[in-house]
């Protein structure tokens, strides 16, 4: 049925769907999507859980959330957003806290009302032990931040499931996430922009992928294939940089999740869309409940979906969710951006979105990104006739 396509897409997530989207909508030009899977969407994918019809993230529950006023126009294109705002509570020896860490935890894990300027006192006081511009690692970070006992309670234990290295051997830079308030202020994020999809993950990803002049194929794996692609066709590849280098420089280090789904016989488990475990010893990190991130939605009042999580190392086979990011990764990733470079050069293959870069992107951020290659360089490519790597052809 194709005519020759003027770019292959390899994976359709958020970073190829935006390459594909506006090479066809702006350059009018064939685009040509592959995808591994045997759905669209890469790990933003949703679908409705059988028996109760509630959304669920196939890979995690996702939340969209931008301060990034171009993305937001962009994504607005396709779907509408419901007035969805991430709240998480934790769990820590039998009680319930409010998240991130804000007034209301300080209050309840110490037992008594503070002001938010003797709160400020309070942690001010206990976080003296280290200097944050001293912090050497995660835990030395946290603590400078929100001293011990606070550190203890809700960061150690966690942190330490979540990516099943000692804290002290993680890097300072992962604690950046957590923002420390002292306010009542319990919104889990800071951007201009929050919400969820209204029809779903999955009709927003094939709104995207809705052009004449996109082709998606689907079950169709990049390496089994690429020798009948046309030789010389433009390429941006999502998948695994390391794999498509055949690991010339070594593996790169993931943390893989997994995902234990249970429907319940009863409207509702835990009151809220997710409940974190502080505790070492409950082996999940957290529980979700999706029927939560929708309360707008007709669903059963008498069954919910739940979905445990576990974090563990990723090994061959395993999804890869989280770059573990340790000094040998970083000087891996150094080397297959130099061999990055000669494939774009020579053979115009450009590397984009997550597993294409070793890096965590939001959702919004893999959006961003695509656009910016796309302005950068597949524009310019398309108009003027360069190569792929940014410099026009002599
Ligand atoms: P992906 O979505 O991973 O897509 C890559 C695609 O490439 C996949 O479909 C894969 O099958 C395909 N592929 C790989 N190799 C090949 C091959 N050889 N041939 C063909 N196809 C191939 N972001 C947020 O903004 N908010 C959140 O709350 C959030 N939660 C997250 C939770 C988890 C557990 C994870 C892992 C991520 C979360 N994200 C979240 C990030 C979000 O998933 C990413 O930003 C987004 O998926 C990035 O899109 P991508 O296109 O780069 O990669
Ligand atoms: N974190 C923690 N306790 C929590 C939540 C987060 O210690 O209850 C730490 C942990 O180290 C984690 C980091 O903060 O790796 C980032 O958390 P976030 O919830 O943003 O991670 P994600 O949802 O992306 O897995």
């Amino acid at each position: 049925t194709s005519a020759r396509p003027d770019l292959v897409v390899v994976g359709s997530g958020f970073f190829g769907l935006t390459v594909a989207e506006q090479v066809a909508s702006q350059l009018d030009k064939r685009v040509l999507v592959l995808d591994r899977r045997h759905h669209i969407g890469g790990n933003a994918y949703s679908e409705p859980e059988p028996e109760t019809g509630i959304e669920i993230h196939r890979y995690g529950a996702h939340l969209f959330h931008t301060s990034n006023e171009r993305v937001w126009q962009y994504v607005n294109q396709f779907t509408d957003f419901t007035k969805y705002q991430h709240k998480v509570y934790s769990i820590y020896a039998g009680k319930t806290y409010s998240l991130p860490i804000n007034l209301a935890t300080i209050c309840q894990y110490f037992d008594k009302s503070f002001s938010p300027s003797e709160a400020r006192a309070l942690v001010a006081e206990q976080a003296g032990e280290i200097d944050t511009a001293e912090a050497r690692n995660l835990e030395e970070k946290a603590i400078s931040l929100i001293g011990r006992p606070l550190y203890e309670a809700f960061i150690r234990g966690y942190t330490k499931k979540q990516w099943q290295t000692d804290p002290t051997e993680l890097p300072a830079a992962v604690i950046a996430r957590l923002p420390v308030r002292y306010t009542f202020d319990n919104r889990y994020f800071n951007d201009t922009y929050e919400g969820l999809p209204v029809g779903g993950y999955t009709a927003w990803l094939q709104k995207m992928a809705d052009h004449p002049n996109i082709e998606v194929r689907l079950s169709t794996d990049y390496f089994d294939v690429r020798d009948q692609l046309p030789p010389d066709v433009p390429t941006v590849f999502t998948g695994p940089i390391d794999k498509y280098f055949d690991y010339e420089a070594g593996e790169l280090g993931w943390r893989t999740l997994d995902f234990e789904t249970e429907v319940l016989p009863i409207g509702d488990f835990q009151g809220t869309s997710v409940m974190n475990y502080a505790d070492e010893d409950v082996p999940f990190t957290r529980i979700h409940e999706f029927r939560h991130f929708h309360p707008e939605r007709d669903y059963p009042a008498d069954k919910t979906v739940v979905v445990r999580e576990y974090s563990r190392f990723a090994e061959t086979g395993d999804e890869p969710y989280y770059p573990i990011n340790t000094p040998e990764d970083r000087a891996k990733l150094e080397r297959y951006r130099e061999l990055a470079k000669k494939e774009a050069a020579d053979k115009r293959v450009l590397f984009g979105g997550r597993l294409g870069t070793y890096k965590y992107l939001d959702m919004h951020m893999a959006i961003g990104s695509a656009l910016s290659m796309f302005d950068n360089r597949i524009r310019p490519f398309f108009d003027e006739g360069g190569s792929l790597d940014g410099r026009l052809d002599d």
